[in-house]
């Protein structure tokens, strides 16, 4: 028998990820439901054509075009102007996260991050070896900032991860929540850092995956990226803002998930990305779809309606259904959520196990997705058709 030497931390350690099941009705992983129209689809294939004619060049390796249409976007979807050195991109946000990990983390370091959230920021912690580190959320999933501030002080982490509008929560954080705990990084990062005789901040990342989904009137942390100081400085040089394709936009086959944040930043996570992490393919559709940004983008404002939609009607249904800014609602308590999942799957609705005790995460699809879960989970939780 074949013995491989799998790291000893990993042993017993299952790969990430959703069941992938083919039914009918699939609001399990956050997905936009709607599909490019055949017109994008065929722009995106003619790009993808053009770019297999060189496909025996590795591709641009630091890939300025497509930095710059990133920037163009968050120009035009956020309000925030950024030079396209202030942008990195990989193979999804997860991997831009990564990145920020192998960068800033490692070895006698942590990551701080407040719970519930995200399920991968301790894989990327395990995976670079540094340590994890969390905070429970208030009651209402919000964060109270003196106690981020006294984790920040206490723990010195190289990295805290905010995901806003938070998974599987749905809470956004407030701009101001989000600038006290950039103050409270600056000069409590790592303390085997000091290379100077200033001491290190920490870097903070705003995770902005379903950013696009946020309710008017909520900022976006894109904003404090643009504030400088008297001397015309960033304010706010360990501030990284991560978002990706994946979501609003329609894109998630796609993997482009990108950072904005200070150009000294970007530069450091250069260090770490492999040689042409980013296809020639992946780039060319990527490109393409941005010029497509109107048309792909049209469905957020209906699904944001439909989520709002659907926190109403739970909360009518006598269930606990928490406010949210993403594509997806946390809703319960059940007594056994489990059953519930299997109820819902067994008429052909998949959504997902997570959050805390007896919550239950559905993402918004269409009018006519929504109709079906609806009917499946009364039948479920009340017998009735
Ligand atoms: N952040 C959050 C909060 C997420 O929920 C997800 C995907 N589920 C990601 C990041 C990663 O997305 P991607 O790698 O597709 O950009």
């Amino acid at each position: 028998m074949t013995v491989l030497p799998l790291r000893p931390d990993l042993q017993g350690c299952e790969p990430y990820g959703a069941p992938e099941l083919d039914v009918p009705v699939r609001l399990n992983v956050n997905e936009n439901p709607y599909p490019p129209s055949p017109a994008v689809a065929a722009d995106i294939a003619a790009a993808v054509g053009r770019a297999a004619a060189g496909l025996n060049r590795y591709p641009d390796r630091d890939f300025p075009a497509l930095r710059s249409a990133l920037a163009d976007y968050l120009d035009a979807e956020a309000g925030v102007r950024l030079d396209w050195r202030q942008i990195w991109a990989a193979n999804g946000s997860n991997e831009v996260m990564l990145q920020v990990l192998q960068a800033f983390g490692g070895p006698g370091r942590s990551c701080l991050s407040f719970t519930p959230t995200y399920s991968m920021y301790p894989e990327y912690a395990r995976d670079t070896f540094t340590r994890y580190v969390t905070v429970a959320r208030r009651e209402d999933f919000t964060l109270d900032t003196d106690a981020v501030a006294a984790a920040i002080e206490r723990e010195r982490p190289a990295v805290v991860i905010l995901a806003s509008p938070n998974n599987p929560t749905g809470t956004a954080l407030p701009l101001d929540d989000v600038a006290a705990i950039l103050e409270a990084a600056r000069g409590h990062g790592p303390d085997d850092a000091a290379a100077g005789p200033d001491p290190a901040d920490c870097v903070v990342v705003v995770d902005e995956a379903y950013g696009e989904f946020r309710r008017p009137g909520v900022p976006s942390a894109l904003e404090l990226l643009a504030r400088t100081d008297a001397a015309g400085a960033h304010r706010y040089p360990h501030l990284a803002v991560t978002r990706t394709m994946s979501k609003a936009f329609g894109m998630a086959g796609l993997r482009l998930g990108y950072l904005a944040g200070s150009r000294e930043l970007v530069d450091m996570l250069r260090i770490v990305r492999l040689p042409y992490h980013l296809s020639a393919v992946s780039q060319a559709a990527a490109l393409a779809a941005l010029a497509h940004r109107e048309e792909l983008m049209s469905q957020v404002a209906s699904l944001r309606e439909e989520r709002d939609a659907l926190v109403t009607w739970l909360r009518a249904q006598g269930w606990t259904a928490y406010e949210s800014d993403a594509n997806f609602v946390l809703f319960g308590p059940f007594a056994d959520r489990e059953a519930v999942w299997q109820g819902l799957l067994d008429r052909g609705v998949l959504i997902r196990v997570v959050g805390p005790d007896g919550y239950l995460r559905v993402c918004v699809g269409t009018p006519q997705e929504m109709e079906r879960f609806r009917d499946a989970l009364v039948h479920v939780t009340t017998g009735a058709d």
